[in-house]
C-alpha cells in the first residue's frame, strides 16, 4: 500500500505558523482540504484561549505550565501570543522570570524540540554558512547569551537558551515584533558547571568554556555573519557574565545596530522607577543621592545612565557621580581599594572605607538599589535606617528570580512601616499594610527592551544611543498614573504594556532620526508607521 501523500491541510494543520486549530472556518476547510482532519464544531480564538487557560491552571506546578505554553508556541503561535497578550500579568511570568529561571536549570530534562540557533566553537568559520539553515530570511531581532551568567543563576550553559526564547516571546507579545522576524541564539562556548556537564543528559558542548581571544573571535564571526545575513537585525546581548559583557557591548555599540540589556536595558527601567518615585517623595531628581549595593553589571549600567540623565540636569560629569554610591561584597567602593574593575573606577569615591549600614547612615540616600543576586541582603536594619533617613525611602530589589530578591515586598512594607516604596525585579503579590493595599512595582526589563527593539527596526536604526535609552525611561515614568503612585507603584500596569511599548519605539525612533541613525526616510506619521508594523496575532 503507498502512503497517502500529505494534503496541504495536512501541512497547514501542523505548522504554529499557520495552524488555527479548530477554529478553521467550513470554507478553508473545504479549500484547504481540511476537512475530516478537524473536530465538527466550529471553535472561535476567543473560546480556544479559554480552553488553554483551564488547561493551563489545571497544571500542577509553574514548571509545567511553561512546558504547555511552550508546546502551544510550537503548535498554534497565533493562539499562544494571543493569550499572553490578553493574560500578560499571568502569563509574563511564566514564560519569562521568575519561571524562566527553573525551566533553565531543568532545561535538559524538560526538553522537547530544538528551538533557536546554536554556535559552538566547532562551528568556527562556518557561522554564516549554518546561519543559511535557519529558515526565515528577514532576521530582524537576534537575543544571544553564552549562559554564563544566567539571571542571577550563574554559570548554566547551553541550558541558558531559555533566556532568548523567552525574551524574543516577549518581543513579540510586548512589542508586536514578527514571530518569523526573531531569532535566538545560544552561542555555546561550553560550561564550567560541572554540575551541568556531568549529567548525562545535557545538550551543551561538554568543553570547558572558552575565553580569551578565541572567545572574542568567534563572536565576531557571528556578529560580522549577522550583518551579512541579515544587515537590518538587533542584536540583544543577554546574561554575559559583566566583564565579557562590558566587552561586547563597547566594542559593538558604536559599529552595529545591538545593545546589552543587562546593562543598558536595567538602567532605563530603573531611571524610570527613580523618575517616577520623585513624583511620591516629591525629590529633586538632580538632588537625589543613590546607593547601590552590588557593582556588577547591572549596578554600574544604572550608574552610567544616571549620570547621563543628571548631566543633561546640568551637573558636571563628576558631581552626577558623586551622587552615586556603590557597596559591593567588600564595601563601599572607595579610590584606596585596588580590587576594582574598570567599570566600577569612575564611582570609587574619596572616603573611608566602609561597610553597607555604615554607609547609609554617613552618606544619607534617598533610595537604595540591590543588584547583587544575593538573598536578603536588605536586612531589617537596613530597611529601618532607610526609613530612619527618609519620609518615603525607595528601595529597589532587582535581583532575579524571585528568590534571589534582596528582601522581600513583605518585610520591606513592615520593617518601614510602611513608608517604603518597593520595586522588585521579579514580581511580588500585593500587601496590606495597615488597612491600605501597597502594590511593589517590578522594575522589568519588558517594560524597555521591547520599545526600544521595535523602535530602532522600525526606523532601521544603525545603533542605539545613550539618549535612546533616556527618552524611554521618561516615556515610561511619564506613564505611571497618580492612582498607581498612591499605591506607592512605580511603573505602569503590565496590561499596558503594548502601548508603553509603542511610546518607547515612538520616542526611540523620533531619536534617531534626530541623531540621524535612522536608515529610513521619516514617516509623516511616525506612531501610526510603527503601530502597523505591529504584529497581530488575532486569526
Ligand atoms: P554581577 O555578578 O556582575 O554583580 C554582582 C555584584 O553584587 C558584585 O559587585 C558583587 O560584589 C555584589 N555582591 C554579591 N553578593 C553580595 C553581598 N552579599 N553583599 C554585597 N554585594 C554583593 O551581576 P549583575 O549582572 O550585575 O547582576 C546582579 C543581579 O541583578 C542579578 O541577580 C540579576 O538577576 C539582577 N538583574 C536584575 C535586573 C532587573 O530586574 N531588571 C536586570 C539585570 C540584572
Amino acid at each position: 500500500m503507498t502512503p497517502h501523500k500529505h494534503t496541504i491541510g495536512y501541512e497547514i494543520l501542523n505548522n504554529g505558523h499557520t495552524n488555527k486549530g479548530t477554529a478553521f472556518t467550513p470554507e478553508e476547510r473545504e479549500e484547504l482540504g481540511l476537512r475530516g482532519l478537524v473536530p465538527h464544531t466550529i471553535g472561535t480564538q476567543d473560546l480556544q484561549i479559554e480552553r488553554v487557560l483551564a488547561n493551563m491552571r489545571r497544571k500542577g506546578n509553574d514548571i509545567e505550565r511553561y512546558i504547555f505554553l511552550n508546546a502551544l508556541q510550537d503548535r498554534n503561535e497565533r493562539l499562544f501570543y494571543r493569550t499572553v497578550i490578553e493574560n500578560i500579568d499571568e502569563i509574563m511570568p511564566l514564560v519569562y522570570t521568575p519561571t524562566v529561571g527553573q525551566a533553565c536549570k531543568e532545561f535538559a530534562h524538560i526538553f522537547r524540540q530544538p528551538k533557536g540557533f546554536y554556535i559552538t566553537r566547532d562551528d568556527k568559520g562556518d557561522i554564516e554558512k549554518n546561519l543559511g539553515n535557519w529558515p526565515h530570511e528577514d532576521v530582524r531581532m537576534i537575543v544571544i547569551t553564552d549562559g554564563e551568567r544566567i539571571l542571577g543563576l550563574g554559570d548554566l550553559g547551553t541550558n541558558g537558551m531559555g533566556i532568548p526564547i523567552g525574551k524574543l516571546a516577549l518581543y513579540v507579545a510586548c512589542a508586536g515584533i514578527r514571530p518569523e522576524h526573531c531569532l535566538p541564539v545560544m552561542f555555546d562556548v561550553g560550561t564550567n558547571n560541572t554540575e551541568l556537564s556531568e549529567d548525562p543528559l545535557y545538550l551543551g558542548h561538554h568543553g570547558e568554556r572558552l575565553n580569551g581571544d578565541a572567545y572574542f573571535e568567534l563572536m565576531d564571526e557571528f556578529v560580522q555573519a549577522v550583518q551579512t545575513r541579515y544587515p537590518k537585525a538587533l542584536i540583544q546581548f543577554e546574561d554575559f557574565l559583566t566583564p565579557k559583557a562590558y566587552a561586547l557591548m563597547n566594542e559593538y555599540r558604536d559599529k552595529v545596530l545591538c545593545f546589552n540589556d543587562d546593562i543598558q536595558g536595567t538602567a532605563a527601567v530603573t531611571l524610570a522607577g527613580v523618575l517616577a518615585s520623585t513624583r511620591i517623595t516629591d525629590n529633586d531628581f538632580k538632588d537625589l543621592r543613590i546607593m547601590f549595593l552590588g557593582a556588577g553589571s547591572a549596578a554600574t549600567g544604572i550608574g552610567d545612565l544616571l549620570t547621563i540623565a543628571l548631566q543633561k540636569e546640568g551637573l558636571s560629569e563628576d558631581e552626577a557621580r558623586q551622587r552615586l554610591w556603590y557597596v559591593d561584597i567588600e564595601g563601599l567602593l572607595v579610590k584606596s581599594r585596588t580590587d576594582l574593575m574598570d567599570h566600577n573606577l569612575p564611582y570609587a569615591h574619596e572616603h573611608e572605607p566602609m561597610g553597607f549600614v555604615e554607609a547609609i547612615k554617613d552618606i544619607k540616600p534617598h533610595i537604595l538599589i540591590g543588584a547583587t543576586g544575593a538573598p536578603g541582603t536588605f536586612t531589617q536594619e537596613v530597611i529601618k535606617t532607610m526609613s530612619d533617613i527618609n519620609e518615603r525611602p525607595a528601595i529597589f530589589a532587582l535581583s532575579n528570580p524571585t528568590s534571589r530578591a534582596e528582601c522581600t515586598a513583605e518585610d520591606c512594607y513592615e520593617w518601614s512601616g510602611g513608608k517604603a516604596i518597593f520595586t522588585s525585579g521579579s514580581p511580588f503579590d500585593p500587601v496590606e499594610h495597615d488597612g491600605k493595599t501597597l502594590r511593589p512595582g517590578q522594575g522589568n526589563n519588558a517594560y524597555i527592551f521591547p520599545g526600544i527593539g521595535l523602535g530602532a527596526v522600525a526606523c532601521q536604526a544603525t545603533t542605539i544611543s545613550d539618549d535612546m535609552f533616556l527618552v524611554a525611561a521618561q516615556v515610561l515614568a511619564e506613564m505611571v498614573s497618580e492612582d498607581l503612585l498612591e499605591t506607592a507603584t512605580l511603573y505602569p500596569p503590565l496590561a499596558l504594556i503594548r502601548d508603553v511599548s509603542l511610546n518607547i519605539a515612538v520616542g526611540v525612533a523620533e531619536k534617531a532620526f534626530e541623531e540621524g541613525l535612522a536608515d529610513i526616510d521619516k514617516p509623516k506619521d511616525l506612531r501610526a508607521f510603527i503601530k502597523d508594523q505591529m504584529y497581530d496575532p488575532v486569526y
